[in-house]
């Protein structure tokens, strides 16, 4: 069992922390907010001071954490990862960033004798939980092989992206298309009920046509359609992936027609107060806008 260190216990972070212990590592963690690093200490880990002191304790150090900057200044900052883990150690950086900084943190890290993994994950909070995350992986064979048994507490379901970064490039490609199908379908629902169409026809019609999509068909039945905006994805985070993959897609020479159109609506949510509710809220949005509602009772569970 390897000592593990965790650096950002959020929505997504404090459940892939948790099995990182039931798994059977001994597990250092770091957040800015203490009630997080609390709540971790409760399960039995071990509250350190600053990511230095993190990565002192760890062979391996997690980072889960919500931006690019965020992730460069936990690890290569002041009191960074970097000044406290032993020649050898690993990296896992799992959260949403641009293959760019994953890149040039990695190289980085590689100087200083330590190397970088990159795991960024897909799905949702409710998968964090259950240990069933998707896991895109990137980086050198030989660190992606010492880094797999916690990995592996994590996520079910591994793909083997390539080289340093290449995780994150697949991350970034899935969640601009996964993010603007979700604005899309608020736009065009609106529409729809606005018309006077129901919910109800829209979806047995959609189910049948080439409009049918998993954010209309499993997403929004499960947290819009029930009224439901609580935090699971927060739109703060989502308008920062399509924002990195805008300026990716503008970097390789392609417009980004469709990424800027979502990234508009992310970010007027972010303007009217909703920076930290669920993506669900861009449709509430909407709703109130036209006075209209997309709503479904849940399905009562027989007994
Ligand atoms: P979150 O905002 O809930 O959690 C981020 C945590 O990081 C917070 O506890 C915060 O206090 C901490 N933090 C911020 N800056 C810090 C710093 N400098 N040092 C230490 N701690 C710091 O975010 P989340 O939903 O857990 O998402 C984390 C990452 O995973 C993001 O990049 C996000 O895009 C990605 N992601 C999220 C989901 C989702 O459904 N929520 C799914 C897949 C990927």
């Amino acid at each position: 069992m390897a000592n593990v260190g965790f650096i950002g216990l959020g929505v997504m972070g404090a459940p892939m922390a948790l099995n990182i212990l039931k798994g059977g590592h001994s597990l250092s963690v770091f957040d800015l907010n203490p009630d997080a690093v609390a709540r971790l200490v409760e399960a039995g880990a071990t509250a350190c001071s600053s990511p230095r002191e993190v990565g002192a304790a760890s062979d391996f150090v997690v980072t889960m954490l919500p931006e690019p900057r965020h992730v460069r200044e936990a690890i290569l900052g002041k009191d960074g990862v970097a000044e406290g883990l032993r020649k050898g150690g690993i990296v896992i950086e799992m959260s949403t960033i641009d293959p760019k900084t994953s890149q040039s943190v990695g190289d980085e890290l590689r100087k200083r004798g330590m190397n970088l993994v990159d795991s960024p994950v897909g799905k949702t909070s409710e998968h964090a939980v259950t240990g069933t995350l998707t896991l895109m992986i990137g980086g050198e064979p030989e660190a992606i092989a010492r880094a797999e048994p916690v990995l592996d507490c994590m996520g079910n379901e591994k793909y083997y992206c390539g080289g340093p970064g290449m995780g994150h490039a697949m991350k970034i490609t899935n969640n601009v298309l996964a993010t603007t199908i979700m604005v899309a379908n608020t736009e065009a629902l609106a529409m729809g009920l606005k018309c006077g169409l129901t919910l109800e026809l829209m979806q047995s019609v959609m189910k049948n046509t080439m409009a049918w999509n998993s954010q209309f068909s499993t997403a929004m039945p499960k947290k819009g359609f029930l009224g439901d905006d609580s935090p699971g994805f927060a739109i703060r985070l989502a308008a920062k992936d399509v924002r990195l993959a805008c300026e990716l897609e503008e970097s390789l020479g392609i417009p980004s027609r469709i990424g800027r159109g979502g990234l508009a609506a992310l970010d007027a949510a972010i303007v009217a107060g909703y920076g930290d509710r669920d993506t669900a809220r861009l449709m509430f949005m909407l709703e109130e806008k036209l006075g209209v509602e997309a709503r479904q009772q849940p399905v009562k569970k027989a007994g």
